[in-house]
């Protein structure tokens, strides 16, 4: 039976590989396509939108699965649709599930297109006994850096990633660790664990993808090149398991080698895990705050080093309330923008 894709945020990183996966698969068809501003000429579609309530475009359309692949908290009224309407959620765009939190979780089949998460699904599938979850990260391009060799850090340089080809929002939020937060809320809102019993540890080539420890001593893990195509395809056809180009994982050629993330000199995992701690709307306030900084970030107007401040300082003056609908996450958001602006205006 033929699974009709709507894919969201078609011209991103995401969205071209997920292209290149539905063409080389009979079984899948593009039904939807969306970006923000992007033309989507080139995109063989039978329902198309630029810009615009996504939301919409889903009604139009009413995909099999909604793959979500827009950067940032605008994702947020697309997941709650798929949640609320029973359709498939493959979800690559982890903001909407980080400030959705307690809205999101258990209100729909969520398949994560995340790396990390997708192997965390697949290690979990038909198993007892879990101890604690294993993230794992590459470390980004500064791993090993102290504080004062990143005070002058560029974009370029923070682009630069030494393992994965992303969008520009999550190359910056992997330099800054915020990635691995927004990761670690992420997977405790997936697969209903309490954040002390999820870990982090780097893991620089980006081999292993996620592991899974057993009360019984054992661990499962996740291995592969780190090509996004894989846990989009393995979304996709989920439970069937397509067929990818990949060529098999050379395991002779491998170095893997573990350590753990340096918490002082990249806050924003530390921010992360607190936000998660505190639950409502922190985790949405963390989102909104580090948005707005990494976009200061990259358009030049804010220090790298800036980023966890201005998140650490939203942090400290938001009241997080619980989140009962999605115009209470809205108005988190909102706020947490508003003060991080005012935030950097006054640095
Ligand atoms: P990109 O910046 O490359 O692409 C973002 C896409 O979203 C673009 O198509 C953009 O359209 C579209 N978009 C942005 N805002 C809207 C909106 N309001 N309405 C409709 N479309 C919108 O990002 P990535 O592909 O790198 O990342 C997408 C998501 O996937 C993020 O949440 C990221 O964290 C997550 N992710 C990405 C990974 C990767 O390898 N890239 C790995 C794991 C997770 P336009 O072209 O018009 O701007
Ligand atoms: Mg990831």
């Amino acid at each position: 039976m033929v699974k009709r894709v709507a894919l969201l945020g078609a011209t991103g990183s995401i969205g071209r590989q997920a292209i290149e996966i539905v063409e080389a698969h009979p079984e899948l068809e593009l039904c939807a396509a969306a970006s923000a501003t992007t033309p989507l000429d080139d995109v063989d579609a039978p329902f198309k939108q630029v810009g615009g309530d996504l939301t919409e475009l889903l009604e139009r359309a009413q995909p099999d699965v909604v793959l979500n692949a827009v950067v940032g908290f605008a994702g947020i009224h697309a997941t709650l649709w798929a949640l609320d309407n029973g359709v498939d959620l493959a979800l690559a765009n982890k903001e909407s599930l980080v400030a959705g939190g307690e809205l999101a979780r258990g209100r729909g089949r969520i398949i994560p297109v995340d790396s990390e998460h997708s192997a965390l699904f697949q290690c979990l599938e038909g198993q007892a006994g879990v101890d604690t979850l294993v993230l794992t990260g590459s470390g980004g391009p500064f791993r090993g850096r102290t504080r004062d060799e990143l005070a002058d850090v560029t974009p370029e340089q923070a682009l630069a990633h030494p393992t994965w080809q992303m969008g520009p929002k999550i190359t910056i939020d992997s330099a800054t660790l915020a990635n691995k937060g927004l990761e670690l809320i992420e997977a405790h809102f997936l697969f209903d664990v309490p954040y002390d019993r999820i870990e982090v540890v780097l893991q620089p080539t980006s081999i292993v993808h996620s592991l899974v420890r057993f009360r019984d001593g054992a661990a499962l893990a996740h291995v592969g090149y780190p090509d996004m195509r894989v846990p989009i395809s393995y979304a996709l056809t989920y439970p069937e398991r397509a067929a990818t180009p990949l060529a098999p994982l050379d395991l002779t050629s491998l170095t893997l080698e573990f350590q753990a993330p340096d918490l002082e000199t990249f806050p924003m995992l530390a921010l992360a895990r607190e936000a998660g701690e505190k639950g409502g709307t922190y985790p949405a306030a963390f989102n909104a705050a580090n948005e707005v900084a990494v976009a200061s970030f990259l358009a030049g107007r804010l220090p790298f080093l800036a980023i966890p401040e201005v998140t650490g300082d939203v942090l400290g003056r938001v009241e997080g309330a619980p989140a009962r609908d999605l115009d209470d996450l809205v108005e988190a958001d909102r706020v947490a923008r508003r003060l991080a602006e005012e935030g950097m205006a006054v640095a």
